[in-house]
């Protein structure tokens, strides 16, 4: 099974990802992380898009296709992958089917998290002791939710479309979530 995790930053996202991949032995494919690789590691890339991450836009669609497209051509993840982070704008959606296609494969399900811009101003501020991530500012955060403002529509319209899309209130507590994730899945 293949599966995308959808919301805006701050929703839960990699904590939901890492806690599924976990129990269902997927492997967890994080866009952000891989890109932050890149920075920690200094190379060429790395150094192209640290100052477009820490501003908040988006990484070219082309970049990131690249990455996740290694990925999706290694016979060891194989329908295995929980996409957190990707897509992030409908021409990234489009190609993720695109790539899944031609390597004979499809998202068998996509989990929308929801949760207000409220509470991710209150989960960043928490997470800026907990983790060291140079995008975790308030403003920064803000910048973020825009941008996902923006592009996300017609990413949901698109898998709603298809009839892959879940919602799920991410406002309750990681367990709540985890739960009906849980159960989620193994309806599937
Ligand atoms: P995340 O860890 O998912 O919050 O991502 C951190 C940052 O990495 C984002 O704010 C973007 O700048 C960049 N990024 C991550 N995933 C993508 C993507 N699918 N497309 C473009 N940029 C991305």
């Amino acid at each position: 099974m293949n599966l995308v995790i959808f919301g805006p930053p701050g929703a839960g996202k990699g904590t939901q990802s890492n806690f599924i991949a976990k129990k269902f032995n997927l492997y967890q494919l994080s866009t952000g992380e891989l890109l932050r690789e890149e920075i920690k590691n200094k190379s060429d890339l790395g150094e192209k898009i640290s100052s477009i991450i820490n501003s908040g836009d988006l990484v070219s669609d082309n970049i990131v296709s690249e990455l996740i497209e290694r990925f999706i051509s290694k016979k060891e993840y194989q329908n295995r992958i929980i996409f957190d982070g990707y897509p992030r704008n409908l021409a990234q959606a489009k190609n993720l089917d695109d790539l899944l296609k031609n390597n004979n494969q499809k998202i068998n399900v996509v989990l929308k998290l929801s949760v207000s811009l409220k509470t991710i101003k209150k989960r960043i501020s928490e997470r800026k002791d907990l983790e060291n991530r140079t995008d975790d500012n308030e403003e920064t955060a803000i910048k973020r939710y825009k941008t996902y403002e923006k592009n996300s529509k017609p990413v949901i319209d698109f898998y709603e479309h298809s009839g892959l899309l879940r919602v799920i209130n991410g406002e309750r507590t990681i367990n709540e979530i985890s739960s009906e994730i849980s159960a989620l899945i193994e309806a599937i």
